[in-house]
């Protein structure tokens, strides 16, 4: 159990790199009448970035040409967190066991 936990704490990287979020990607309506996102042509796509913020859901633009290091960053971040929450399994089993150092 302590070579794996170590093993998972290795597979982490770059944690500075950490951005949580979901990206998407929308069409959006402009506000002009008349223009063809009105018959649901809509424009776009464009990339978005849902995130909690203070408890609450927001998403943010992704500015174009930031996508592809958007989605590196929150790729990188759901692969840490996954190995975070193996490690926190694992340390949770050694508290049960009374043998968290
Ligand atoms: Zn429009």
């Amino acid at each position: 159990m302590l070579a794996r936990r170590r093993r998972l704490a290795g597979g982490l990287s770059e944690p500075e790199r950490t951005l949580r979020g979901v990206l998407l990607s929308e069409g959006r309506r402009c506000s002009s009448e008349g223009c063809r996102c009105r018959r649901g042509e809509l424009h776009g796509p464009y990339s978005y970035l849902a995130v909690y913020v203070d408890g609450r859901s927001r998403t943010i633009y992704v500015p174009q040409g930031l996508e592809d290091a958007t989605a590196a960053h929150v790729e990188v971040t759901q692969r840490n967190e996954a190995l975070l929450a193996e490690v926190s399994q694992i340390n949770l089993e050694l508290l049960r066991r009374r043998a968290l150092e």
